[in-house]
């Protein structure tokens, strides 16, 4: 071997050895040759719709803290350990938790016996036990405009108003129901009824209060098309009476995250801890197929295609199945306080949320500039591989899902972009969640761009992100513009200034 040739070939070694981003370590399987075989298993082979269907059937809705959220927690740990997870565990925590029990609505004039039941549902956090009768007044939309009109009224009735918006100027913000409430109980009300603003005899639930305690008054939703009809009858009879009848049940449960490991095989890299999460649980009117079956049977599948395919990974991934979001994000709020116990916490490189997410398109890197050229680069190479592959790189935090536990300890968290149909998000958190909505090819877009992805983040030699302290987290999220956000959901842990 000439002299040249011997210094050509060190050099090569060399840079081999020592660059990071676009060579591999020395024998180790191009990004491009990974996503190959992930884009090949995941199109021939992908369980996550068969799987989730099968979930919806035998199973039902997955209602933290209910017999079918206890059904639901062994299926995702059976399926890892199915899929050769041997390392699956289950982390139970225990929270005091909403439930609902019986609920009626009678309406009708005073002094009469036109009385008419309507079909009703009531929201989360809403009182144990609650009998109340009270005249009907109509606040609309629910806003603070709607409420400044008619405010010195209130006192002692039950507020009719939009879960949505109708007729509103453009532009208009609503407000989340739980907001809503909280004005109604501000001005003196003493129920509160919901009309729905889905069409089709769509009833919804989700929690209406806004600091994750029991709300005073009892808060129920009625359809669009039963508020249409109350509206009618209030334009003949103004003085229509409400009778809400309320049993509910909040009571400590306990409730079971279920977490698969993939140790990392790196010497120094295997340490750091690369988290993707979905959360199993639902609300129980439908089987919440969307919210969040599609999430958390992706991630389900996703560490299936690992497996499948004896990927190796520089960091540990731990894939997650998360209970109690519904009720507040209790299971990563449990996983949290867990890991800050045990110091793992320190580990946490990324966490990766998936919440209803459908047809990855592209990915969310969180509002944390140092990770877009790392997502911009592995977009690229999923696209070259996968031309259908939109590579929408987007950067903004969001919250209200399992990620905000993470992103509150100033760890960096994204999430895939995804879309849903109209149609479909119509259904969130109602009675129409079911698995006719699911879509398999997008289901299976879900698990394949978002595998590649996370191999990519897994692997990388250097994760460009690093945990924020407190001071720097609170900066963050001024910077995201989700300080009010965090203020109204009693998460806001840095005080008034
Ligand atoms: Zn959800």
């Amino acid at each position: 071997m000439n002299k040249q040739l011997r210094y050509l070939i060190l050099t090569f070694l060399f840079i081999s050895l020592t660059s990071y981003r676009s060579i591999p370590f020395i024998g180790e399987e191009s990004l491009e040759s990974v996503f190959k075989r992930i884009k090949e298993e995941v199109e021939a082979n992908s369980q996550a719709y068969v799987t989730l269907g099968d979930a919806c059937r035998t199973i039902g809705h997955r209602l933290t803290g209910s017999a079918n959220g206890k059904k639901a927690e062994d299926y995702a740990y059976n399926l890892f350990k199915k899929y050769g997870f041997r390392d699956t565990k289950y982390q139970g925590f225990q929270v005091e938790s909403w439930a609902r029990d019986t609920v009626t609505l009678q309406i009708g004039p005073p002094k009469s016996d036109n009385i008419k039941d309507v079909e009703v549902v009531s929201l989360a956090m809403t009182p144990v036990e609650a009998d109340i009768r009270g005249t009907i007044i109509d606040a609309g939309n629910g806003l603070d405009e709607n409420f400044e009109k008619i405010k010195d009224e209130v006192k002692g009735k039950v507020v009719l108003m939009n879960i949505g918006l109708i007729d509103a100027k453009p532009g208009q913000k609503n407000l989340h129901r739980s907001e809503k409430t909280a004005l109604a109980i501000k001005y003196g009300a003493i129920g509160v009824v919901f009309a729905n603003t889905v069409k089709g005899q769509v009833l919804l639930t989700g929690t209406a209060s806004v600091t994750g305690n029991l709300i005073s008054i009892p808060a129920v939703c009625i359809s669009y098309e039963s508020g249409i009809e109350l509206r009618n009858w209030l334009q003949s009879q103004p003085n229509l009476l409400a009778m809400i009848n309320m049993h509910n049940v909040s009571q400590p449960i306990k409730a079971r995250n279920v977490v698969a490991t993939l140790k990392g095989e790196h010497k120094k890299l295997r340490k750091e801890k690369i988290v993707i999460g979905g959360h199993l649980d639902s609300w129980d009117l439908a089987t919440g197929a969307i919210d969040n079956g599609l999430g958390s049977f992706s991630v389900i599948d996703i560490a299936r295609t690992f497996k499948a395919l004896g990927l190796k990974s520089k960091r540990t991934i731990e894939f997650v199945a998360f209970m109690g979001e519904e009720e507040g994000l209790l299971g990563s709020k449990a996983y949290i306080e867990r890991a800050k116990k045990t110091g793992e916490i320190d580990d946490i490189v990324y966490m990766i949320n998936l919440d209803m997410t459908n047809n990855v398109y592209g990915f969310n890197a969180g509002g944390r500039e140092e990770l877009l050229s790392l997502f911009k680069e592995l977009g690229n190479k999923v696209k070259a591989i996968d031309p259908e592959f939109g590579n929408q790189i987007s950067n903004a935090a969001g919250l209200h899902s399992d990620n905000q536990s993470f992103l509150l300890e100033g760890i960096p968290a994204g999430t895939p972009n995804g879309k849903l149909e109209r149609s479909v998000l119509d259904c969130y958190h109602a009675n129409c969640d079911d698995f006719s909505l699911v879509n398999k090819k997008e289901m299976e877009n879900t698990v394949k761009y978002t595998a590649m992805l996370l191999y990519g983040v897994a692997n990388t030699p250097v994760f460009p992100a690093k945990r924020l302290d407190f001071y720097s987290t609170k900066e963050f999220f001024i910077k995201q513009n989700l300080r009010r956000e965090l203020e109204l959901g009693n998460e806001w842990r840095w005080g008034n200034d």
